[in-house]
């Protein structure tokens, strides 16, 4: 039966696929796609977790059998032997090895898909006991899975099509079936080791519009929906998903006619792409001459060369913990540092790169599992610029990579996160230190523009501070407007106060482009506000000269340089910045 699911539109255009469901176990477990030859690996692997909780849960048995009743109850040797029944159970080992052979899940997966399946099943029934021995099904699952967790194979980027059906053979027999995930969240490291994947599209049960897991999924630009609420629970393997990345709809299990209709709707937004991707060579410059500078947002060094052929002007802001996430604690060392660093500069062939230093803490958390380790409100927390000076010889390691890798083009560094003068004092001499490490090893280093980024309230209110000491400025719309509105970016409950045109945070953005512009020092904007083209004119009109953004999103943004008038413009944002309500004025153009 059809329905459809409302969240948070977060990356534009239709995905039409089959659900691929990523269980959210209690256990922490990897998802990945294995390579056809390592099946019957996978299947052993299996197989040992589960015999060895076989042997532990005989083990158990037998002493309960030595101990009097009165040390073991009955019910302890009955929850035993309930256990060993639902670990030789049919159900449990035959669907795990289809989720193995047919999919190509990792076993870990493949074990949590199948759980969810049949803890729905017991959900289903009538009968009281039956429906409880579901707690220990779920038990068993992560007995097996701690077993294996010592096992686990490396990560594989998950590049594996699925298999087709003989309904999907029926429904088009031309292509590969395409495949949507559904997960209750995504780590941006989970957004990570999907990039490269074979996924259409994207929903998450929470998450806000500027989540980093939101960012991420834009910047691979496929359709996502965040804040879906219960669409982990309420979507299964399998079904047929259309994600509306554009109104932020997911309908499930859709009819021929809405499916018709979706497929009109996704190949109007190839086309639209194809005429956009004319506009590559256009230089971006407004009617009345103004040329504007389009940079690319980028997560990873092999994003660059992607950034340079989407005709990007050099890239506006490298974030650059996306190299420290998922390592086990384990974080790179100058030299792994430095090589990521010079591949994005080489990537640019001669182009700036803006170098962000690490911003982790609050939604980007290091690992997976850090994340339950939670703190009482992390976005206020030791995060960015803080978790650096925290750890002076990890930041002092990431500076001297930086600053070795601008041998190889321009490169400009970035602090995210700056609120206070001594924060900045301490940041540059810790620049300073680092530098003068390098002398005395006797390694090369080159010249970086120096540039901090305007994310807190207290940061833009002080601007003039900021620019005794910085060559330039980037605003991060997305935590400025976090800050200024005290609304928490990854929440999805309060997503709709997170207002980019709240007259606050104009106010904010307006003072801090035009006390850049006065001084003659660079500012740009880097959040998601400089790629959303409904901004586009707004922020040319305050002034804006300079954009940063998911690559994706540079040519429709260019299409609106081309047709605006900057000096117009600048009367109408004036106007804009001092109304009540802007949103009614933007609307009215
Ligand atoms: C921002 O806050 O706007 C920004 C660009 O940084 P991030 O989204 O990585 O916090
Ligand atoms: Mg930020």
């Amino acid at each position: 039966m059809t329905f459809s699911l409302h969240g948070l539109p977060v990356a534009r255009g239709v995905a039409i696929g089959r659900a691929v469901l990523m269980a959210s176990s209690r256990v922490e477990v990897a998802h990945y796609f294995i390579e056809p030859e390592r099946i019957a690996g996978e299947i052993d692997r299996l197989r040992a977790g589960r015999n060895a909780v076989i042997d532990e849960l005989h083990r158990l048995q037998l002493s309960v059998a030595q101990m009097g009743p009165n040390d073991a109850p009955h019910e302890l040797s009955a929850m035993l032997d309930v256990h060993l029944m639902l670990l030789q159970d049919e159900a449990l080992t035959s669907g795990v090895k289809h989720w193995i052979t047919d999919r190509l899940y990792n076993a870990e997966w493949a074990l949590t898909t199948q759980l969810e399946i049949i803890a729905r099943q017991f959900d289903e029934m009538e009968d009281e006991y039956l429906r409880e021995r579901k707690a220990d099904l779920e038990q068993v699952v992560e007995r097996i899975l701690r077993y294996m967790k010592g096992v686990a194979s490396p990560v594989a980027p998950p590049t594996a099509p699925r298999r087709k059906t003989q309904q999907d053979l029926l429904l088009d027999d031309t292509v590969d079936v395409p495949l949507v995930l559904i997960a209750h969240d995504l780590s941006p490291a989970d957004m990570l080791q999907f990039k490269q994947s074979v996924f259409a599209g994207f929903v998450t049960d929470v998450g806000g519009k500027t989540s980093h897991t939101a960012i991420v999924a834009r910047s691979m630009d496929i359709p996502a929906v965040v804040g879906a609420r219960a669409a982990s629970q309420l979507v299964r393997q399998d079904d047929w998903v259309i994600i509306d990345g554009d109104a932020g709809v997911v309908i499930v299990d859709p009819s021929a006619i809405i499916l018709a209709e979706y497929g009109f709707k996704q190949r109007q937004g190839e086309l639209e792409r194809e005429r956009l991707a004319r506009l590559r060579h256009t230089p971006a410059i407004t009617l009345d001459g103004e040329r504007i500078e389009l940079l690319a947002n980028i997560e990873m060094p092999e994003d660059a060369p992607g950034a340079f052929k989407g005709g990007a002007a050099g890239v506006g802001l490298f974030r650059s913990e996306f190299l420290f996430m998922g390592r086990q604690g384990h974080l790179p060392d100058e030299e792994e540092q430095y090589q990521a660093y010079r591949r994005a500069v080489l990537g640019m062939e001669g182009l700036p790169v803006t170098i962000r230093t690490v911003d982790v803490g609050a939604d980007k958390p290091l690992d997976r599992a850090a994340k339950d380790d939670a703190h009482l409100n992390p976005a206020l927390g030791l995060r960015a610029i803080r978790w650096s000076l925290a750890d002076p010889a990890m930041f002092r390691t990431q500076l001297r990579a930086i600053l070795r890798a601008a041998v190889h083009g321009p490169v400009h560094l970035l602090i995210p996160m700056l609120a206070h003068g001594s924060e900045i004092r301490q940041t540059l001499s810790l620049i300073d230190f680092a530098r003068a490490e390098l002398d005395n090893r006797g390694a090369a280093h080159g010249a970086v523009q120096l540039g901090a980024m305007i994310e807190v309230p207290a940061a833009a209110l002080t601007v003039r501070l900021f620019l005794k000491y910085f060559d330039f400025l980037s605003i991060g719309t997305n935590d400025l407007i976090q800050y200024t509105l005290a609304i928490d970016r990854a929440d999805e409950s309060v997503a709709h106060l997170y207002d980019p045109l709240h007259p606050a945070v104009l106010r904010l953005l307006a003072d801090t482009i035009a006390e850049c512009r006065a001084q003659g020092k660079g500012v740009s904007v880097c959040g998601e506000m400089a790629g959303d083209v409904q901004f586009t004119r707004l922020l040319l009109g305050l002034g804006l000269r300079s954009f940063s953004m998911h690559p994706a999103q540079i040519l429709a943004v260019k299409q609106e340089v081309l047709r605006a008038d900057a000096g117009k413009l600048a009367a109408w944002a004036q106007q804009v910045l001092a109304a009540d309500d802007p949103a009614a004025l933007l609307a009215k153009g």
